[in-house]
């Protein structure tokens, strides 16, 4: 008898679609406040309704989440994902556990692969339990066979096989560029990626919908700064995004100690192979750069590094401040581990001088406003779909506390970190 109660229990929060979060502080993200103390109702998937702790009786139905002294905030958005290949220190399925048990419920690839649409639609259809996934399809970088013709035929090839958007790597002359943005237009497809010509504003006034990492933000501050203002007002005009991925430029410019390393968040959930194949790795390229600049490692390396942050962080927390839309992703790449690394990333921000509201931002609602589905999700509101992050302590008192993770809810559906990081799964 005991044992079926138990089992009966184990399959209703295992598959129940409707849930009570009872007594949970909200930190919703459309704006800027914490609302103490609520009962947050999910059915089929979807935020029902907000009421305060206590105030409605809950049917029969609903399994009831004790989340006293919790917060709920909307799932985090990576960005500036990379799946990874076969050479990866963890695989796919370990990096989508990683993801979801770190609160990430949507994931832009920035490498798309053809598998990765299946995947997409089978855990759309929730066949499969892993973060949303938007795919790119990721355009050649040599003009050697671009034509008209074959550029619109590899637009049409995304749109029909319904990749999300088109992929600026990097190359390609100006004519090919062109054909390239008139036929996105054309087809209804967005492009995003890295900027043309190593040039923010040209990106800009191709029709990049987001452009990413640091590097063309700062080089179109250090090469005319007096038109900041204008520039900013273009990329507000234009809804242009920016994700400028620091975490991977932290570790790659030696920003770090091997003990800050190895202590990056998420490194004790990660295989000990992994960690020292990263170790073995980041040893070897540090050798190399030494070695190659001898003397000049600290002083043409580092500190040109160091310098590069200091002043991207100023025009970084200005663009911030003036409203240009910011995203947030650390990238891949060593010790940043899947998910985990979104809040090394954070960290990063608040060291630019970003408020921790803003920083929440850009790692949930900025993204589904460039998504353009803000209205389905991003925030914690009535209506909105029930991806959903708990945290043991208010992430807007110290950004920090994104790694405190009680449990991931996706697609109206809980599931505690400790389940989805035991050895069962
Ligand atoms: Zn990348």
């Amino acid at each position: 008898m005991r044992l079926s109660l138990l089992f009966l229990l184990i399959v209703q929060i295992g598959f129940s679609q409707h849930l009570v979060l009872q007594g949970v502080n909200i930190v919703p993200i459309h704006s800027n406040t914490v609302l103490a103390g609520y009962d947050v109702f999910i059915k089929g998937g979807v935020i029902e309704k907000i009421k305060p702790a206590g105030s409605q009786p809950y049917a029969k139905n609903y399994t009831v989440i004790d989340c006293k002294g919790k917060y709920i905030m909307p799932g985090l958005a990576d960005m500036h994902a990379h799946f990874p290949d076969e050479k990866s220190s963890i695989q796919l399925q370990e990096y989508l556990k990683l993801n979801l048990a770190a609160g990430v419920t949507s994931i832009r690839s920035m490498r798309g692969e053809a598998y990765q649409l299946a995947l997409r639609d089978s855990i759309l259809s929730q066949k499969k339990i892993a973060p949303n996934i938007y795919v790119s399809c990721v355009f050649p970088t040599s003009d050697s066979l671009l034509t008209k013709d074959s550029i619109e035929k590899m637009v049409m090839h995304a749109k029909n096989k319904k990749y999300n958007f088109i992929k600026y790597l990097g190359g390609i002359n100006e004519t090919n560029l062109n054909y390239l943005t008139e036929s996105c237009k054309k087809n209804n497809i967005s492009i995003a990626g890295h900027a043309y010509n190593r040039s923010l504003m040209r990106s800009v006034e191709a029709g990049f919908t987001s452009i990413e990492h640091y590097q063309p933000i700062l080089g179109m501050y250090m090469k005319d700064s007096v038109n900041l203002k204008k520039n900013i007002e273009i990329l507000k005009q234009k809804n242009t995004a920016l994700c400028p991925t620091l975490s991977f430029y932290y570790v790659y410019g030696f920003g770090f100690s091997t003990d800050q390393l190895v202590a990056r968040c998420g490194m004790n959930f990660v295989s000990k192979k992994a960690g020292d194949e990263w170790m073995k790795d980041y040893e070897e390229v540090l050798l190399k750069t030494k070695e190659q600049l001898k003397g000049d490692f600290d002083s043409k390396y580092v500190q040109v590094y160091k310098k590069q942050f200091s002043d991207f962080n100023r025009v970084f927390k200005k663009m911030t401040d003036e409203g240009v839309l910011m995203l947030l992703s650390p990238d891949d790449g060593m010790f940043n581990v899947p998910g985990f690394a979104m809040v090394e990333e954070m960290k990063l921000y608040k060291l630019a001088g970003l408020s921790n509201y803003q920083i929440l931002k850009a790692s949930t609602l900025n993204a589904a406003i460039y998504l353009k589905e803000d209205n389905v999700w991003g925030s914690v509101e009535a209506g909105k779909k029930a991806n959903l992050l708990l945290l043991n302590a208010n992430p807007l008192e110290n950004i920090e506390n994104v790694s405190k993770v009680e449990g991931t809810v996706l697609n109206g559906k809980y599931y505690s970190q400790k389940s989805l990081l035991s050895k069962a799964n």
